[in-house]
């Protein structure tokens, strides 16, 4: 079974992909996430698509798909996956036809108020990844490994509008794109609340395929 997770920056995509991951075994890649470790190692694709994130831009197409591409390519994903954070755009939609067959689009929805808020306090460890919530962990220290929690570059306010702008601009047409394949889900709730619904659905899911 291969997924796709879309919403809005701030829906909780990533907590929402690791709850299915653990339940149906498949693989969550974020390609938020493989950005960061090619900026955290300093490489070339990691300079370049920095100069992007920072200002809350998308990476051109043919580094996101370089990176895509060489993540599917490894044997775990056999097993099914689940993209948080691709596609973002039609002609992504597009080019993913070609390299992986999607199954179901779980579409999460949140009100931008909403999205604004849960960003900024957003708190990371710079060291394991962690996320943390300003609001609900209070923390200023990971609890995994002791690393001071930092805000990333573009979950501050210029770079979040912009996000929210692009997200509206070119990720919304993939809700109609993907409408025969399509679970809405309002994440305006605790992630526990969100995740039962679709976890239900994708339970059945299963049974059928
Ligand atoms: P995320 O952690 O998913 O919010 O991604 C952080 C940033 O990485 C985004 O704001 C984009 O700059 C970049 N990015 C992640 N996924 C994509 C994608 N599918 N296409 C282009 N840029 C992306």
């Amino acid at each position: 079974m291969n997924l796709i997770l879309i919403g809005p920056q701030g829906s909780g995509k990533g907590t929402i992909a690791k709850k299915i991951a653990n339940d149906f075994g498949l693989v969550p890649i974020s390609t938020g996430d493989l950005f960061r470790e090619h900026i955290a190692k300093g490489d070339e694709l990691g300079v370049i698509a920095n100069s992007y994130i920072s200002r809350g831009n998308l990476v051109p197409l043919d580094l996101t798909m370089k990176i895509l591409k060489a993540r599917l390519k490894k044997a775990d994903c056999k097993a099914g996956v689940i993209l948080d954070g691709f596609p973002r755009t039609l002609e992504q939609a597009e080019a993913l036809k070609k390299v992986l067959n999607v199954d179901c689009v779980i579409n999460l929805t949140l009100e931008r108020k909403d999205c604004i808020k849960r960003m900024l306090s957003r708190r990371v460890c710079p060291n394991c990844g962690k996320v943390f919530s300003t609001i609900l962990d209070r923390k200023r220290k990971c609890d995994s490994c002791g690393a001071k929690l930092v805000q990333r570059d573009d979950d501050k306010l210029d770079a979040i509008k912009t996000r929210l702008e692009v997200y509206d601009k070119t990720t919304t047409p993939l809700i109609d794109f993907y409408s025969d394949r399509l679970l809405k889900v309002s994440a305006a709730g605790s992630p526990d609340g969100t995740y039962k619904p679709v976890k239900n659905f994708l339970t059945k899911l299963g049974r059928r395929k």
